[in-house]
């Protein structure tokens, strides 16, 4: 079972997602792995440093987009798929739609375009299940404002209308794959977003 969690910045995933696991893990005897993008496996944290950590230099949007391509490649081929392949569970902390929402629509490289290099470096291997954290840019940046101002990435810092642009995108994602995709209201009390995501989980994967 492959179940990626998506959603904007501040939308609270990390923090979720660490309630999320133990409250899953008590309910089956499948082991569970948690993981995260872009990241998740060593070359991959490499490329996360690669594209997150610049601070006087313009990265293009293409190249960016290439790299969390690349990113997300690795993390399959060397976390995700032995994972599933052994049976067990695996969580990740964002996954594709990331990467139409922030580069396709962010970036505005366009959709089709991001989705092209993607689905060439995960060779149709969706999640099963993906829960999207819906909160607006508003709500999701103050948040993040409140929490680490000091240390905010250079795509957290980046322009209002960018974010509202990935915020559009993921609307238009979650619309187009209602089978797939499952939204939580991650407005609510941090609590109450856990317990919707883990009766959604429980409900789709009973055992
Ligand atoms: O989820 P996390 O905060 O670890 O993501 C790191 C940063 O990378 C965030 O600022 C997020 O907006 C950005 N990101 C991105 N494109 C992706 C995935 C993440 O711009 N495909
Ligand atoms: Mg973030």
């Amino acid at each position: 079972i492959f179940i990626s969690f998506e959603g904007p910045d501040g939308a609270g995933k990390t923090t979720a997602l660490k309630k999320i696991m133990p409250l899953l893990q008590a309910k089956t005897d499948k082991e569970i792995v948690l993981s995260r993008e872009p990241g998740g496996s060593q070359i991959s944290e490499k490329i996360r440093k690669i594209i997150l950590d610049i601070h006087d230099e313009e990265m293009d949007a293409r190249t960016e987009a290439l790299l969390y391509a690349a990113a997300r490649r690795q993390h399959l081929i060397d976390v995700i798929l032995p994972t599933l392949s052994e049976g067990k569970i695996m969580l990740s902390d964002r996954f594709v739609d990331s990467s139409i929402a922030y580069q396709g629509g962010g970036r505005q490289i366009g959709t089709k375009e991001v989705a092209d290099i993607n689905n060439f470096a995960i060779e149709g291997h969706l999640p099963d299940l993906t829960i999207y954290f819906d909160v607006t840019p508003d709500v999701g940046l103050a948040r993040i404002k409140k929490d680490h101002a000091g240390q905010m990435d250079r795509l957290e810092k980046a322009a209002m209308s960018f974010h509202e642009r990935v915020y559009d995108s993921y609307k238009e994602i979650v619309k187009d794959n209602t089978e797939r995709i499952k939204t939580v209201d991650a407005a609510q009390a941090p609590d109450k977003v856990v317990q919707d995501a883990v009766e959604i989980i429980v409900q789709r994967f009973p055992n």
